[in-house]
């Protein structure tokens, strides 16, 4: 791979503790780290006094004891979800048996799919139902903070990124990570969306990113740019390994993913595929199926 992305794991934390990491921000850390999350997810809160929860994370007790002890003497009014994977949104249901404060999200599970009838990969949490929806551009304002919210599809369908506009801080979710990239899994996970969801970052002027999962973001756009560039040499990669000879997913994967140990093929092979289908889609691969990981691909 030609592109360097300016990769950034190392994050001061520890887990049930909450830490001020900014003006009117602060973070606890859930206890679920993985080859998916990092350390865990991190679940903000914003403003002091009224202050909002941004993704309460997993189904973990003790994340949300963590997240309610330190907010003692305060209220939470408002519940902010990203999207609907399991690190980001089962802890609303746990977190309402502490505070009736209502959840804000795009939508349920798919819901910006669910127009085009597909049906959802499991990993989704399906019984979160946001209170109240939010759309692309709407601004939510609390007691000492305001929010713009910021329609990003891709990763998931619902994903949605919400600016502290006082910091100037986007609240990235899984849409751009400083330490990973971003697992485009389909049929919700759509990479023609996700890259236009980069290229929408780029029009913004945000001075910092606090993703869901490890450190900030402090220089988004050169990171943006990155990821789209990143993102440009594996559609390369594929049509090689096409012209190659190299016609199926799965024997494209060990040579597209030569630094990736192997247990994580399955999930490079999903990322893979969200990449041909939106190959398939521009006409650059042609198929004589419906575009699935065992399908024959050729170039057009
Ligand atoms: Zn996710």
């Amino acid at each position: 791979m030609g592109v360097k992305i300016p990769f950034r794991r190392e994050l001061d934390f520890r887990y049930g503790e909450v830490a001020e990491i900014g003006p009117g921000i602060r973070r606890v850390v859930a206890n679920n780290p993985s080859p998916f999350t990092l350390h865990g997810t991190g679940t903000y809160i914003l403003g002091t006094g009224k202050v909002a929860v941004v993704d309460p994370g997993p189904a973990d007790p003790n994340h949300i004891q963590a997240i309610v002890d330190a907010l003692a003497g305060e209220t939470i009014s408002h519940v902010l979800v990203t999207h609907t994977h399991m690190d980001h949104s089962p802890g609303c249901a746990l977190l309402k048996k502490f505070s009736d404060a209502p959840t804000y999200a795009y939508g349920p599970h798919g819901a910006g799919k669910l127009e085009e009838g597909v049906a959802v990969e499991e990993g989704g949490d399906m019984d979160f139902v946001p209170d109240h929806l939010v759309s692309h551009g709407e601004v939510i304002s609390g007691g000492d903070w305001s929010v713009e919210c910021v329609y990003t599809p891709g990763h998931t369908s619902n994903h949605i990124c919400y600016q502290l506009r006082e910091a100037k801080a986007l609240f990235s979710g899984d849409h751009v990570m400083g330490w990973s990239t971003s697992v485009i899994s389909p049929p919700d996970g759509d990479m023609l969306a996700y890259m236009k969801s980069l290229d929408l970052l780029l029009e913004r002027e945000d001075d910092l990113y606090w993703p869901t999962h490890g450190p900030a973001i402090i220089d988004p756009k050169t990171h943006v740019r990155a990821f789209i560039e990143h993102r440009r040499e594996r559609e390369q990669q594929i049509l090689t390994c096409v012209g190659k000879g190299v016609t199926h997913i799965p024997d494209m994967v060990p040579l597209m993913y030569t630094d990736t140990p192997e247990f994580l093929y399955a999930a490079a092979g999903r990322s893979v595929l969200a990449a041909v289908e939106y190959l398939v889609a521009r006409g650059d691969l042609a198929i004589d199926s419906a575009v699935s990981l065992q399908a024959e691909y050729r170039l057009a």
